[in-house]
This record gives C-alpha cells, sequence and structure tokens, in this order.
C-alpha cells in the first residue's frame, strides 16, 4: 500500500463515480464502478457464471475419478432424478441424450445415485442398464 499523497489528486476528486454500463449513465452509490440497476444484472449474471462453472468442475471431476466424486445434491444429480420422475425409466443412453452429457458421465452419476437408493438400476433389454426412480427419493 502507498501513502496517501503519493496518490494523483485527479484519483481523489473523481467521487462521482457513472455507471460502467453501456449507454448508462446514473451514477453510482459507493463509488462502485455499476449504478444500482446494473449492478444488480452483474450480481446475477455472476452467480449463474459461478453455478455454471461448479457443475462442470463437478462433471470433470467425475469423468476423472468416476461414480465416487458424484455430489448426489448436485445440480446434475438433480437433473437425473428430474428426467427419471418426469419420464419414468430410462436407460443411461436415453438420459445421455436428452440431457446432452456422455453416457459414460450419466452411468457414473447413476451408479452413485443407485448407491444412495435415489435410483434403482435393473438390467433393460440388449445389455442396457435401465434407471428408475428410487424409493428414497419419492419422499422428496
Ligand atoms: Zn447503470
Amino acid at each position: 500500500m502507498r501513502p496517501i499523497d503519493l496518490v494523483p489528486p485527479s484519483t481523489r476528486w473523481a467521487e462521482r463515480v457513472l455507471c460502467a454500463a453501456p449507454g448508462c449513465s446514473n451514477p453510482t452509490r459507493e463509488r462502485k464502478p455499476y449504478c444500482t440497476e446494473h449492478i444488480d444484472q452483474l450480481e446475477y449474471v455472476q452467480q449463474l457464471k459461478d453455478t455454471l462453472a461448479g457443475v462442470e468442475d463437478e462433471q470433470a471431476r467425475v469423468r476423472r475419478k468416476g461414480a465416487k466424486a458424484v455430489d448426489p445434491t448436485g445440480i446434475t444429480a438433480q437433473e437425473i432424478l428430474r428426467e427419471l420422475r418426469l419420464h419414468g425409466d430410462r436407460t443411461a443412453r436415453r438420459l445421455s441424450r436428452d440431457l446432452k452429457l456422455e453416457t459414460e458421465l450419466v452411468d457414473a452419476y447413476l451408479r452413485a445415485l443407485s448407491l444412495g437408493g435415489e435410483v434403482e438400476l435393473r438390467p433393460g433389454n440388449r445389455g442396457h442398464m435401465v434407471a428408475s426412480f428410487g424409493q428414497s427419493s419419492r419422499v422428496a
């Protein structure tokens, strides 16, 4: 940190900060870079980005380490459970097509969820595993 007298006078003068969003010239509060309206939008977008980054991180871990890296309360697991609840029994292949995820990834999630009883797995036609919504999920 540098002493206050080394800060150029111009920065001390800039008390009124105008919103940095394109086309917006509202003054901001507490010298934030954006006005109240735009900072809310930015925070919302940032939260969304963080959430999506979290989902991608988890999926990358599951690709590397398999079922044990699955977070059964995470967004991907919840999406799979929702598919099964809404549409009934599904193969990993069908789930992977509907959710746009690799079959191996869906497979790892299904195996993890079956351990917790959220999903039931049984052999289906042509050697494919069929997943259905499990007993322990029906309550929630
Ligand atoms: Zn603004």
